[in-house]
This record gives C-alpha cells, sequence and structure tokens, in this order.
C-alpha cells in the first residue's frame, strides 16, 4: 500500500471508503461512460440513454439486449483494492465502503457493510408481483426476462431518472457524518446526486486515488494519482 495512504489509516479511527468505478476496471469491468466506437456501431442511442427509466419502458428488449452484453460480467473478480477494503474492515480501521458500481465485488471480497448507491446486477425483482430473481435467471433467459407470473423482472439498478433508494441514501450519510477519515477512490465524482454525498464528511482528511483530476482534489490532504488496486494493495503487509 502507498506509504501516506497507510498514515492516515493509521491515524484515523473511523475511515470510510468512497468509490466508483475506477474500482471495477481492474477487475476487468469497463466503465459504460467510457464510449468506445464499438457502442455506436452496436447501438442506435448513447448507453445513458439505453440506462434511462424512460428506455426501459419503451424498449424494454433493446435495453436487455445492451444490458446482458455491456452491463454484466459474471466472471469478474475482486482485485487487489477490493480486497485491501475488506481487510481494513475487518480489521476495524474501516465502517462502510460506499459504491456507485453495481457488480458486488466488494461483498465477495468479504466487505459486510457495503452502500450500493446504483443497485446491484445481483438482485432482480419481478414488477408485478415481487418475485426475486438472481442474476443466472436474466442471463439464461433470452429477450425480456419474466417471472413465473408473466410479469418482467427488472435489475435492482438505478436507472437514470430514477431516484437513489432513500435507506441506502441515509446510512450512507450517516456513515460520512461520522467519519473521521474519507477515502474516495476510482471516481471522477461527476455522477449526481451519488457525488453529493461526500459534502457529508464532515472530519479532518480526505485522501483521494484516482487517474485523472477529481472536484474533491483541491480540498484534499492528499493526492494519489494512479491505479487503485496497486495503491491499496495490501498483500503481504500486516494491518
Ligand atoms: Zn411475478
Amino acid at each position: 500500500m502507498d506509504k501516506r495512504l497507510r498514515d492516515y489509516i493509521s491515524r484515523s479511527k473511523n475511515a470510510v471508503f468512497f468509490g466508483g468505478a475506477g474500482v471495477s476496471t481492474e477487475s476487468g469491468i469497463p466503465d459504460f461512460r467510457s464510449v468506445d466506437g464499438l457502442y455506436s456501431q452496436q447501438y442506435d442511442y448513447p448507453p445513458e440513454e439505453i440506462l434511462s427509466h424512460t428506455f426501459f419502458c419503451r424498449h424494454t428488449e433493446e435495453f436487455f439486449r445492451f444490458y446482458r452484453n455491456k452491463m454484466l460480467f459474471p466472471d469478474a473478480l475482486p482485485n487487489a483494492a477490493h480486497r485491501a477494503l475488506a481487510a481494513l474492515e475487518q480489521a476495524g480501521r474501516l465502517s462502510a465502503v460506499i459504491t456507485q458500481n453495481i457488480d458486488g465485488l466488494h461483498q465477495r471480497a468479504g466487505s459486510r457493510r457495503v452502500y450500493e448507491l446504483h443497485g446491484s446486477v445481483l438482485r432482480n425483482h419481478c414488477m408485478k408481483c415481487g418475485r426475486f430473481y438472481p442474476l443466472g435467471h436474466i442471463i439464461s433467459s433470452a429477450g425480456i426476462p419474466r417471472c413465473e407470473c408473466g410479469g418482467t423482472v427488472k435489475p435492482d439498478v438505478v436507472l437514470y431518472e430514477e431516484p437513489l433508494d432513500g435507506d441506502t441514501i441515509e446510512r450512507s450519510v450517516e456513515a460520512l457524518a461520522a467519519a473521521d477519515l474519507l477515502i474516495i477512490g476510482g471516481t471522477s465524482l461527476n455522477v449526481y446526486p451519488a457525488a453529493g454525498l461526500i459534502h457529508y464528511f464532515r472530519g479532518g482528511n480526505i485522501v483521494v486515488i484516482n487517474k485523472s483530476p477529481t472536484p474533491a482534489d483541491a480540498g484534499a490532504s492528499l493526492v494519489i494519482t494512479g491505479p487503485i488496486g496497486e495503491v491499496m494493495d495490501i498483500e503481504g503487509e500486516s494491518l
């Protein structure tokens, strides 16, 4: 782990991590906002439009074509950053992970207190009867995934135009307000309202780890530019 980051963590009694897409790119999950040429060839709409509530309602089948092809990575594994955060929580040094990611990799690495601001692809519910379906149901079905009752099965993923879950926001705000160290990692902080939550942090130190500049850099005690897995890697180190 970066020595400067380690120093801040060792001086902290209650750290919180706030992360985004950059945490998962090292697990092979690309940020869908980084539109490449492939999108424009395969889809008639930009990803932000396809992943909107309106598009889901009007073009449900096209939504799922994009969703299955571009949003699901069932074989992705946690990387060094996920593992470090799980270990920090277990050691009593980190009280929560607040994430904009929807892949469930923090939990898979062993993190327990994870607040998923944008939901999770691992949870899916029938829009008609509310029955739960695992990710496998979405992957193995074709076209629009259906419930036994005939209803459409919708991923518990917050689409554009949809509000964030109130309970998740409340818990995130509580964790941020109680923390003395905020580690912001793998996010450019340009997706709202999620990014606005960091303003609830009242503690002394902010550490930013990202490959590109963020709006939080100016108020940060430490800015580390680099791949987050490498920066946070604690393999073979004691906490
Ligand atoms: Zn149903």
